[in-house]
């Protein structure tokens, strides 16, 4: 593969930009691998690269039933941080957020990572309690957020109205290091990277069944026919459930639709991000101007991608109060993706009921920020057939045994 470089854009001008290769391969699927992952949405990608990173293992398939990125992963409004309240969340987000933080360099793609800063509101008593405790949780961890009153809010954010007549601002919780980063360039960087180590991506594959024999996973029917594997890792997010049914087993997720937006594109105006729990939206400016805003999950299961009309009008109202500014703003577009809630709110990796699959799912409304700490604790359980001490506490069985990570607080609104 190519270098990108600054060198090589200058050398490919000259040939006004025709040699460039393909960014990864396209090949036909083989009859069998060592590992065949579903679903190329950035847990997949990210999976297969540090299967064959860490682990040497590059007989690998990544089935992807639409076009890769196209799920959750080019959906979302691409939020990073890490300061999450329970020690396995801190534990697998702020190594996500580590490895983030020279991805670009690794993968030799630029993700646009830019760490800008994440501010999560506080608008009542209780979430200042709640935000409170998670800065001292955040500490003991390691992770670096603190506790701001509302005159530092206002200075971190001059366009926020601390007055607002039913929420006013009482403080936040925030985390310089947060940011956001390309969702799609993400997706992209693992594919071509894994593509390198000779992982086959292969797009327009859906997996239509799951080859199960004696209790041990033999192989995947798929709309380009059987392929035998010796492991199989689901991680297709929302449609999880599914698959899992396809395999023989039941999983305790939700899938529900959760949606987000973007404004016409306005001058610079707000260089953090801002999450607002309590009124249900959160924002951040795009480097087109657009604001990028993201709101609650519908409160009823479905698989569509687009979500309710009735969301994005209750999000821009919560807004416009925190935001007296958008009032004045067009919203361009809206889209949704499907993501798959968990009871605890916190993801599930490790191993299923059926020997030689492994379940990646659960991330919910804030697997974006997780994806490379995900991939690289999901390939070391993979390839180990059995988890790190990251994913362990993640395992299915936690919800048999009641071992919860209860993270409904610090994931309680979409981001
Ligand atoms: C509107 C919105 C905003 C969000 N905002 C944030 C945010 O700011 N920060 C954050 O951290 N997270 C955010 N999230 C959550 C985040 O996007 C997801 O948790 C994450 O992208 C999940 O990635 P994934 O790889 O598991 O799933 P996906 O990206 O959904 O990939 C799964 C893939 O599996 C494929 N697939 C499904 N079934 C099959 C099959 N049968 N055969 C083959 N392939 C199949 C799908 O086509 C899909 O491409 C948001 C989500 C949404 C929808």
């Amino acid at each position: 593969m190519k270098r990108y470089s600054a060198f090589a854009v200058a050398k490919e001008a000259f040939s006004y930009h025709q040699g460039w290769e393909r960014a990864w391969r396209s090949p036909e699927p083989k009859g069998r691998y060592d590992v065949v992952i579903i679903g190329a949405g950035g847990h997949g990608l990210a999976t297969a690269y540090y299967l064959a990173k860490n682990h040497g293992l590059t007989n690998v398939a990544v089935l992807e039933k639409g076009w890769l990125g196209g799920g959750n992963t080019g959906r979302n409004t691409t939020i990073i941080r890490s300061n999450y309240l329970q020690p396995p969340s801190a534990a697998i987000y702020d190594l996500a957020h580590t490895l983030y933080e020279n991805l670009s360099q690794k993968l030799n793609f630029n993700i646009m990572f830019s760490p800008r800063g994440v501010l999560m509101l506080a608008q009542t008593e209780h979430e200042l309690r709640a935000w409170k405790r998670t800065a001292h949780a955040n500490r003991l961890a390691g992770i670096k957020s603190e506790l701001v009153d509302a005159e530092r809010v206002k200075s971190l954010c001059p366009i926020i109205n601390i007055d607002g007549p039913r929420y006013p601002v009482l403080g936040g919780l925030w985390q310089p290091r947060g940011g956001t980063a390309r969702h799609d360039a993400v997706a992209w960087g693992y594919a071509r990277a894994a593509s390198d180590l000779g992982v086959d991506v292969i797009q327009q594959c859906e997996v239509t069944g799951i080859d199960v024999e004696g209790g041990k996973v033999t192989g995947a029917q798929t709309s380009r026919g059987a392929i035998g594997c010796d492991k199989l890792a689901i991680v297709v997010a929302g449609h999880s459930g599914e698959l899992a049914r396809m395999a023989g087993f039941r999983l305790p997720v939700e899938s529900v639709p959760l949606q987000a937006l973007v404004s016409e594109p306005i001058k610079p105006c707000m260089d953090i991000v801002v999450m607002a729990n309590t009124v249900h939206g959160y924002m951040s400016q795009s480097d087109k101007g657009e604001m990028v805003i993201g709101g609650g999950s519908d409160g009823y299961n479905a698989f569509t991608q687009r979500g309710s009309f009735q969301h994005v009008e209750e999000t821009v109202r919560a807004l416009c109060e925190t935001f007296p500014i958008l009032s004045r703003l067009k919203m361009l577009r809206q889209w949704g993706g499907i993501v798959d809630m968990t009871g605890d709110r916190s993801p599930i990796i490790g191993k299923t009921p059926v020997e030689g699959i492994f379940i990646n799912c659960g991330w919910g409304t804030g697997g974006f920020k997780s994806i490379p700490g995900s991939g690289w604790a999901m390939a070391a359980t993979v390839a180990r057939g059995a988890p790190d001490e990251i994913a362990g506490p993640f395992s299915l069985d936690r919800f048999a045994e009641g071992r919860m990570i209860d993270e409904s607080v610090a994931a309680a609104v979409a981001h």
